[in-house]
C-alpha cells in the first residue's frame, strides 16, 4: 500500500524520500519511488548520473537557494554515515574557487558562516584575470555510485522502486496515495498535467579522466564560461573535467571541439593534471534542469490529495537538493488534513 509516491529517482527524488522518512517519520514501506529511469541507468533524460559532482558556488544568490545549500552542506555528514561512510561515493576534498568578478557579499557572507576551513585567497596569490578566490573543504560525490548506494539504503529500509514512464501526472496516484512528490527534473517540461514551460535545459559536457594524483577541486567562474576540476571519491582515481553551461541546448551529443576546449582550460587552471599522461575514460553530456524563476517547491491540493512539486535544481541538485527535499516535506507536514491521514 503506497500512501506516498515520489515521482523521479534522481538525486532530488532520493533526497526527498530520505526527508520523508527522517523528518516526516513516514514508514518507508508506505513510500514508492517511480521513475522512467532509476539509479544505474544512463539517459539524456536522467541528469543525475552526469553531475560533476561537488558542492560549489554555482547556485544563485537568492535567500532560498542559499538556505538550501547550507542545509545540504551541513547535513551531508549524517547521510554519509547512514550510507556506510566514504565508500558510498560521498566524501570530503579540498576546494579552490576563483571568480573573474567578485560574486557579491550575499554569497560570500552566507558561505563563510558554515563552510569548513573557509579562507579568502590573498590577492597576490590569485591567477591572472581573477578578482576573488576562496578555499574550503567541500563535499564530493561519485554520482553514479552515490545514487546506487542511496537506492540500496532506501530499499533496505523498505522503500519500493518501480520503473514506469508516466504520460500524465494523474497516473502517479495509486489507489491509496494521498501525496505525490513531483521530482521529475527536466521531465517537468513535457509531463502532461505539469508541462512547465519555464523549465529549460542548461547543457554541460564533461570528460572523465583517470588522474589519481588529483584529489582537490578547482573551479573558475567567468561571465560566459565555467571551468571545473572535480575528483570522484572512491572511484579508483576518476576526475571530472568541465565544462559548459549552454542554455536551451537539448542535445545529448558530445563534441570533439568542446572536449579540446575543456582540456585546454582545465590544464591551464591546474597544470599538475598533466604530471601524468592524460587517460580519457569517457565524454558525456547532461542537461541541467533549469527553470526561469528558480526551483519550484510548491504544493497543490487535488480533492483531498496533495501534489508537491520539487524540481528545477539546474546545476545544484546534489548541493542544494537535501534542503529542497526538506522544504518540500515541510509543505506536506504543514497540510495537517492530508498528513493526518497517514
Ligand atoms: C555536466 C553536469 C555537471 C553537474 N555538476 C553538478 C555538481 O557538481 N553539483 C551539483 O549539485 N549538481 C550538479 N549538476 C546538476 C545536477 O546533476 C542536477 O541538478 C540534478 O541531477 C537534478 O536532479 P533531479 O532529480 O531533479 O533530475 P533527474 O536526475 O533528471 O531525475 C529525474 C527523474 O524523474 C524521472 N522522470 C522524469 N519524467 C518522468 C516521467 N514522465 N515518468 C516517469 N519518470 C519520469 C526520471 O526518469 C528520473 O528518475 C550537474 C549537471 C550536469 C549536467
Amino acid at each position: 500500500m503506497s500512501n506516498v509516491v515520489v515521482l523521479g529517482s534522481g538525486i532530488v527524488g532520493l533526497y526527498t524520500t530520505y526527508c520523508l522518512i527522517n523528518e516526516a517519520k513516514i514508514n518507508p514501506s508506505k513510500i514508492i519511488v517511480i521513475g522512467e529511469h532509476l539509479p544505474g541507468d544512463m539517459s539524456i533524460k536522467y541528469t543525475s548520473p552526469y553531475a560533476g559532482g561537488n558542492f560549489s558556488c554555482i547556485s544563485p544568490n537568492d535567500p532560498d537557494t542559499l538556505a538550501y545549500d547550507k542545509f545540504t552542506y551541513t547535513h551531508l555528514a549524517e547521510i554519509q554515515k547512514k550510507l556506510g561512510g566514504p565508500t558510498s561515493g560521498l566524501d570530503n576534498r579540498p576546494s579552490t574557487e576563483f571568480w573573474d568578478e567578485y560574486p557579491g557579499d550575499d554569497k560570500i557572507n552566507s558561505l563563510k558562516a558554515y563552510l569548513k576551513d573557509f579562507k579568502v585567497v590573498p590577492k597576490p596569490q590569485l591567477p591572472a584575470g581573477v578578482a576573488y578566490g576562496i578555499t574550503f573543504t567541500t563535499w564530493n560525490f561519485y554520482c553514479p555510485l552515490f545514487l546506487a548506494t542511496f537506492r540500496k539504503y532506501l530499499e533496505k529500509l523498505g522503500v519500493q522502486f518501480k520503473r514506469q514512464k508516466l504520460t500524465h501526472i494523474s497516473q502517479a496516484y495509486l489507489p491509496h496515495t494521498i501525496a505525490v512528490f513531483n521530482c521529475t527534473g527536466i521531465g517537468a517540461f513535457s509531463l502532461s498535467g505539469v508541462k512547465d514551460s519555464s523549465v529549460y535545459p542548461t547543457r554541460g559536457q564533461v570528460l572523465v579522466v583517470r588522474a589519481p594524483h588529483i584529489q582537490e577541486n578547482r573551479m573558475r567562474w567567468g561571465a560566459d564560461y565555467a571551468t571545473y576540476i572535480i575528483p570522484r571519491p572512491n572511484s579508483n582515481g576518476q576526475l571530472i573535467l568541465g565544462g559548459f553551461l549552454q542554455k536551451d541546448n537539448w542535445t545529448g551529443d558530445t563534441f570533439d571541439e568542446e572536449s579540446k576546449d575543456i582540456i585546454k582550460r582545465t590544464t591551464e587552471l591546474l597544470p599538475k593534471i598533466l604530471d601524468q599522461p592524460l587517460e580519457i575514460l569517457g565524454v558525456a553530456a547532461g542537461l541541467r534542469p533549469s527553470r526561469h524563476g528558480g526551483v519550484r517547491i510548491e504544493a497543490e491540493t487535488k480533492e483531498d490529495k496533495l501534489l508537491i512539486h520539487n524540481y528545477g535544481a539546474s546545476g545544484y541538485g546534489y548541493q542544494a537538493g537535501l534542503g529542497m527535499g526538506h522544504k518540500a516535506v515541510e509543505l506536506f507536514q504543514n497540510n495537517k488534513k492530508v498528513y493526518a491521514k497517514l
